[in-house]
């Protein structure tokens, strides 16, 4: 399809006529901003056989990449409001490609309540695919990776591992059991914790959080290293899920501990204060989401701040894997 007819026809629908994204016929979107905001900018890339298959679909691919791009925007607080679609096309991104891509985009922007405003398009025979999100939050109010104080309780959402043992039930090939599929779906469709973010601001019950993409480990080391706090958690209180608990059972090659470094579970990691643990666990609640309370923030015992993991006997866990290397 013709760039010019492919931004017309199947990109234009997706600004939902957003005044930003002057009818994707200008050289630039523009963004009108209130005098007490700040936009807060993320951008993810997906590259063909790296982040994903062709053979998922447009649909799958467009909803994750949207996803994922939106959870960055769930770890600083910020309201989703625009995006930019980096979009590479060849002979294989036929009609039937599109079509599922925005089908996958739209289904995300109207969970999420967000517009296209423009892009680039460009041939490649590789295709990879990039998402420029922007979001806006109240000045100064964003949820840094820095903000973590001594004595904070580190909470966590949802359940940590199911996405990447979907990606090792894809890889082993296993994926007509009900159990399997559950954790595909999670690799697959992850969801980004606007709402708890939002919540979490609005009540001011946290000022520090990152979002899981590389690891439970990994980026809990994150909040540790930039807020300079050792961080104390137990593999006890760390949420697993019963789809992941079955698998593990029945594939007792992978343990509890690879799921706190297998990444892509777009789960939020925040802070919060001793006094607020009861007003976070009854939000879980309001939200219907499970929120774990798995450690502490601590001073740092040595020169570099550190995590300690500590099993049910109160001793510690050797970390030898925190996440997923780029
Ligand atoms: P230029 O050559 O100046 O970069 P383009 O022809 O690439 O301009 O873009 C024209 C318009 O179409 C711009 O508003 C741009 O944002 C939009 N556009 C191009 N590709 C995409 C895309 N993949 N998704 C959304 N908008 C796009
Ligand atoms: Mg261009």
């Amino acid at each position: 399809m013709q760039e010019f007819r492919l931004i017309e026809k199947i990109f234009k629908p997706l600004t939902n006529q957003n005044k930003a994204a002057q009818g994707l016929a200008d050289d630039a979107a523009r963004i009108a901003l209130k005098k007490d905001e700040e936009l807060v900018i993320s951008k993810d890339i997906f590259v063909e056989n790296v982040h994903f298959l062709f053979p998922d679909g447009g649909f799958k691919i467009a909803a994750k990449l949207l996803r994922a791009n939106l959870s960055d925007l769930a770890a600083s607080g910020a309201k989703p409001r625009y995006y930019m679609l980096g979009f590479s096309k060849n002979d294989r991104t036929d009609e039937k490609f599109l079509k599922e891509f925005v089908a996958g985009l739209k289904s995300v922007q109207d969970e999420f309540g967000l517009d296209l405003i423009g892009g680039d398009t460009i041939f490649s025979e590789q295709l990879f695919f990039s998402i420029t999100i922007f979001g806006t939050i109240k000045k100064g109010k964003a949820l840094c990776r820095n903000h973590a104080q001594n004595d904070d309780l580190i909470f966590v959402s949802g359940t940590i591992g199911d996405a990447f043992l979907g990606l090792t039930s894809l890889q082993k090939k296993i994926s007509t059991d009900k159990t399997a599929q559950a954790l595909q779906s999670q690799h697959f469709l992850p969801t980004p914790r606007i709402k708890l973010s939002q919540a979490l601001l609005a009540k001011n019950l946290s000022k520090c959080a990152i979002d899981v993409s590389d690891g439970l480990l990994a980026d809990l080391n994150h909040i540790s290293t930039e807020s300079k706090l050792d961080a104390e958690i137990y593999l006890e209180e760390i949420p697993f899920s019963q789809p992941a608990r079955d698998f593990l059972d029945k594939n007792p090659e992978i343990k509890k501990l690879d799921l706190l470094s297998g990444g892509d579970d777009y789960e939020l990691i925040f802070t919060a204060k001793n006094k607020d643990r009861e007003k976070i666990f009854s939000l879980g609640k309001k939200l219907k989401l499970n929120l774990s309370c798995i450690g502490k923030m601590k001073k740092p015992a040595h020169k570099n701040p550190a995590i300690s993991l500590f099993d049910k006997e109160n001793k510690k866990i050797k970390i030898t894997k925190f996440g997923y290397e780029h």
